[in-house]
């Protein structure tokens, strides 16, 4: 089965224990903030190497940089094959800092935008008028998947519900 479609499969299941997506969730969304965290310190650096390759550069297991490798998909420069892409395929992490600022933005994902790392890419102004821009857009996206009860991604240690997911529920 193509990568992409087992980290849906397992990822978006309808049928798995809730626990257990609860879990998997919470895990990826820590590891995709480190991983958002070392990108932005060298936002111009074009990170590159196969699906394997990367997982082991951010010390995550490969179905990890799959779920990552599809979430910055749009935010790239040079897109990825992600829909056929196997351990050993070469992709790349080249993302435009803009759009990455405006998806994290429209994911609602204020623990990803409001990383520390950006302040040192954009100024204060500048976060605030690409915030402005992806408000003011129509672009509906789908938001990304937290349950009430998991541990906020934003690292407070409170319950998603109780901190950034507040009112959502
Ligand atoms: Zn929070």
């Amino acid at each position: 089965m193509a990568l992409l479609k087992e980290w849906r499969d397992k990822a978006y299941s309808e049928t798995a224990n809730k626990g257990d997506l609860q879990r998997l969730w919470t895990e990826y969304f820590q590891k995709e903030r480190d991983i958002y965290a070392i990108l932005l310190k060298n936002p111009d650096e074009v990170v590159k190497g196969t699906v394997k390759e990367l997982a082991e550069k951010y010390s995550v297991d490969v179905m990890t940089m799959v779920g990552f490798l599809d979430g910055i998909d749009e935010s790239l420069k040079e897109r990825n094959p992600i829909e056929e892409m196997e351990e050993d395929t070469e992709v790349n992490l080249g993302f435009d800092k803009e759009l990455l600022y405006k998806n994290m933005v429209a994911a609602g994902a204020d623990w990803l935008y409001n990383l520390p790392e950006w302040e040192e890419i954009f100024s204060e102004e500048k976060r605030k008028e690409l915030y402005k821009e992806q408000k003011d857009s129509t672009t509906v996206r789908k938001e990304q998947k937290i349950y009430p009860n998991d541990p906020c991604p934003c690292g407070s240690g409170k319950k998603y519900k109780k901190c950034h997911g507040k009112g959502k529920f």
